[in-house]
């Protein structure tokens, strides 16, 4: 069987050129889930769109994490727009973690990069879009395909999928093409910016756990 694989990177060079072909500057809401993952996106957006992110991240457990995740981003926001000139502002969503465990429950033996991740990323994408839609923004999208980790085709299907509920355009992305990833990681350690051993849901906080457990048994 043929599977259809996209350049979501070349879609979003394609939009741009639309965009400045128009002489505008649109806004854009874009779901981040920490600063890490932010820094590069932010650079390649801000000097398009008017950028507010939008953090909608009920996945991350424990809550001391998840405090640990915004203020990191607060931080970096604070440092991108002195450095930048820029005026990106954060927006922080509901915190729903114990609602948003019953959802991913069912697929919590699988691996990660299967259903349960996939759930996760609908989830926090429909949330932060509604939000985005409800405001106004001309575009939506995800820092979420700048991760190695994380499947960039089913990440811009979702959104894709999501717009056909909303007025808000979604923005396709592959944010670590063209060395987006080599620049995040720059960034990341140039801004000496914490760094997660997980990525962010109960079960796979419980399996760094044990990671860490065995490897003291050694
Ligand atoms: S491993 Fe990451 S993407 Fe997958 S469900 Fe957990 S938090 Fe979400």
């Amino acid at each position: 069987m043929e599977i259809s694989v996209k350049n979501y990177y070349q879609l979003s060079q394609i939009e741009i050129d639309k965009i400045k072909r128009d002489g505008k500057r649109p806004s854009l809401a874009l779901h981040a889930c920490c600063a890490p993952c932010s820094t590069f996106p932010l650079e390649f957006l801000t000097p398009i769109f008017d950028v507010t992110i939008i953090y909608s991240n009920s996945n991350i457990y424990p809550e001391s994490e998840y405090e640990r995740r915004i203020n990191e981003l607060r931080k970096y926001i604070d440092i991108f727009n002195n450095e930048h000139n820029q005026n990106v502002s954060l927006v922080e969503l509901k915190y729903r973690n114990e609602e948003f465990n019953k959802y991913l429950e069912p697929y919590k033996d699988l691996e990660e990069g299967k259903e349960r991740c996939f759930l996760c990323y609908s989830l926090r994408m429909d949330e932060a879009y509604r939000f985005a839609n409800d405001n106004h923004f001309d575009y939506f999208t995800t820092v979420m395909t700048i991760s190695r980790q994380k499947n960039s085709q089913k990440i811009n299907e979702i959104g894709l999928a999501l717009s056909n509920k909303y007025q808000t355009k979604y923005f396709a992305s592959d944010f670590k093409k063209k060395k987006g990833i080599d620049r995040s990681v720059e960034l990341r350690k140039e801004h000496n910016l914490y760094n997660q051993q997980y990525c962010g849901c109960k079960f796979s906080y419980e399996k760094y756990l044990k990671k860490i457990e065995s490897k003291e048994e050694k």
